[in-house]
């Protein structure tokens, strides 16, 4: 059963009509009569882990943050997916922002915060025009505001609208965005639940995270934690691109198998062709060969495989594809997206690139296989945040599954004939 993307087919879903006639903000309604500390204890029985990449649970985050006496406490909702291959939120933040403000709203209510931001990605304008049209009517509704539906709670809330820098979905460095510098990740400890925003406690979840807050105060924590994987319930956004015949974001139980999103709901790899690799949670995610279809996509599952869920975003691969030209353009990306902050980071993703570019281009060097795998085991672990660590992963992995073709374009270069991705 669909209650993340349900409705989202109606031609005015973002409406607040639309959404209330639907049942919506009946879940804020229902929490506003709970205690805030009962509330977390319902969220931590619930199982809900965030859906941002690292699966952490909920319930505990916000234990943390509210055991910490510091006053004011902000709640940020991090849209700024930003990760390669990731499209699972613009749905909610195009067609059902209610559901995100109304999470948005019930969480700040467990949490006792009284300021909110949105930090929405750069590239993502239609969705900030929905959203701040939303959050208007939410605040004439009396759903957002100094005294919400008369319960005098209070909870404000706004958009920041980050300049693209796909870093920013770090959580610290979307933390120092808001403040209005440049967005760089922070040392960790202190964490943000503790010193964040402004320097005071701040929990940030992504969007999906919040917008499942409404059903699980709706349907109660026990029938939550009985969807999908008992050890890490409740259905997931899917989005899968590449050669599927059925690109797009799906709405499953966690735990639902590789093989089932891709030839259950995705079609199938388009053309008759056969399936030749798999990223199965973004770009930063290690690759799978075909003989891992069987993994059940959740937080707990993926990992026993030797991936990571990480934002469920499903990328595939036929066999036309070049997996040499496909590493050397997400290190293009990595290189360009480093904050330069960290060393082995900056200096690295540049290096990996230009032996990846050589070898994809036929001027490739003996030993350079083995040289990608060293510079890439200087990178990880030695990084202040992770991106360094995806960028590492990225070519390990698909050195480790692949290597034969690297070493194949040693002799000679790319023998794949796919225009498509002759585009630099
Ligand atoms: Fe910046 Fe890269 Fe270091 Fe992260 S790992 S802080 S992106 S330089």
């Amino acid at each position: 059963m669909e209650y993340l993307l349900r409705n989202i087919d109606s031609p005015n879903s973002a409406e607040i009509t639309e959404y209330e006639k639907a049942g919506g903000y009946e879940g804020l309604k229902k929490a506003l009569k709970i205690d805030p500390k009962d509330l977390i204890e319902l969220v931590k029985k619930s199982g809900l882990r965030g859906r941002g990449g690292a699966g952490f649970p909920t319930g505990m985050k916000w234990m943390f943050a509210s055991a910490d006496p510091k006053f004011p406490k902000y709640l940020v909702c991090n849209a700024d997916e930003g990760e390669p291959g990731t499209f699972k939120d613009r749905p909610i933040l195009e067609k059902n922002p209610h559901l995100l403000i109304e999470g948005m709203a019930i969480s700040a209510h467990a949490l006792k915060s009284e300021k909110g931001y949105i930090y929405l990605r750069g590239e993502y304008p239609y969705a900030k025009t929905v959203l701040e049209k939303a959050i208007a009517q939410a605040y004439k509704r009396g759903y957002l505001g100094a005294d919400i539906l008369g319960s005098g709670i209070k909870f404000d809330l706004s958009v920041h609208q980050g300049a693209g820098a796909y870093i920013c979905g770090e959580e610290t460095a979307l933390i120092d965005s808001i403040e209005g510098r440049r967005g760089q990740p922070r040392i960790k400890p202190p964490f943000p639940v503790s010193v964040g925003l402004f320097g005071k406690p701040t929990i940030v979840n992504n969007v999906e995270t919040l917008s499942n807050l409404p059903f699980i105060v709706e349907v109660g924590a026990e029938a939550y934690s009985k969807i999908g994987n008992p050890e890490c319930p409740g259905n997931k956004l899917f989005c899968i691109s590449g050669h599927v015949a059925k690109p797009g974001v799906y709405e499953l139980p966690m735990g639902t198998t590789l093989r089932d999103i891709i030839y259950g709901h995705a079609g199938g790899i388009k053309n008759g062709k056969a399936l030749k690799a798999v990223i199965p949670g973004g770009i930063s995610t290690p690759v799978f060969p075909p003989d891992k279809l069987d993994c059940p996509m959740d937080f707990v599952s993926v990992p026993k495989f030797g991936s990571m869920l990480g934002s469920g975003a499903v990328i595939v691969f036929d066999e036309t594809t070049c997996l040499v030209r496909v590493t050397w353009r997400a290190l293009k990306f990595f290189e360009h997206e480093s904050c330069g902050k960290c060393t082995p980071c900056r200096e690295g993703t540049g290096w990996l690139r230009t032996v990846l570019e050589r070898i994809e281009n036929g001027q490739g060097r003996p030993g350079d296989v083995e040289l990608l795998e060293d510079i890439s085991k200087n990178i990880a672990g030695k990084t202040l945040c992770p991106l360094g660590d995806g960028a590492a992963s990225v070519v390990m992995n698909f050195i480790k599954h692949f290597r034969g073709e690297f070493e194949g374009h040693l002799k000679g270069g790319c023998t794949f004939n796919a225009p498509e991705f002759r585009q630099a």
